[in-house]
């Protein structure tokens, strides 16, 4: 299956959540789930909803997964396959790869303000892992990997002023800014509570085996 194209805000509407894919307009009053929440929708919602089957459920919730990582259907399944031949809980190990992807950890960083804008940075070359260029977004990212951006990069205005933000915010706790050198580490693997992924994980899990 192919990348999703259409509106992003379509797909936080659909799921009822934000999912952060527009990068600063999800934080702020312009943002159509915050409005629906507001009330704005009201009108619309006020209708009866149809009782949802456990398989639409568990759909939801892959789907709802998937589309806060952005990833296309071939790609949410291989990482599930690589989770699945883990040890450990099934649903863990996945939200772990999925953390792990370089992408996001551009994006946790902050040196991108949506996943889809780290996807494009990062595949064009914007990035180091431990010193070397990687421009593969789906990269699995370990404990103690320094990721840096390019000495060319670190001068380019996106990133220069993406990483200013994320100085001022705080870094997720597996993960460690040093905006002044425009890199970040991987401390440790995240763990669930360390991931603010809006699932229940063991619903996926539930999803694929079924
Ligand atoms: Fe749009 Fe972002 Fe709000 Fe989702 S969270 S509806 S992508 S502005």
């Amino acid at each position: 299956m192919s990348r999703y194209v259409g509106p992003s805000c379509r797909l936080c509407k659909a799921e009822g959540l934000k999912l952060f894919l527009k990068g600063d307009r999800c934080y702020s009053a312009k943002c159509a789930v915050t409005k629906r929440e507001a009330g704005a929708d009201k009108k619309r919602r006020g209708g009866m909803r149809s009782k949802v089957s456990e398989y639409g459920i568990r759909l939801r919730e892959k789907q709802k997964l998937r589309r806060f990582y952005g990833m296309t259907e071939r790609q949410f399944l291989r990482i599930y396959q690589i989770a699945l031949k883990q040890p450990g809980q099934t649903g863990h190990n996945f939200l772990q790869l999925l953390e792990r992807r370089l992408d996001n950890v551009v994006y946790r960083l902050g040196f991108a303000t949506s996943r889809k804008q780290a996807r494009q940075l990062v595949t064009h070359g914007h990035f180091l892992v431990n010193g070397k260029k990687v421009d593969i977004p789906s990269y699995l990212v370990d404990a103690d990997d320094l990721i840096a951006a390019t000495e060319k990069s670190r001068e380019m205005t996106l990133i220069k002023d993406n990483t200013e933000v994320a100085a001022a915010k705080s870094t997720p706790q597996w993960l460690e800014l040093h905006s002044d050198k425009v890199e970040g580490k991987v401390v440790t693997l995240p763990t669930r509570d360390q991931i603010d992924a809006p699932v229940t994980e063991q619903l996926v899990v539930e999803f694929y085996a079924r």
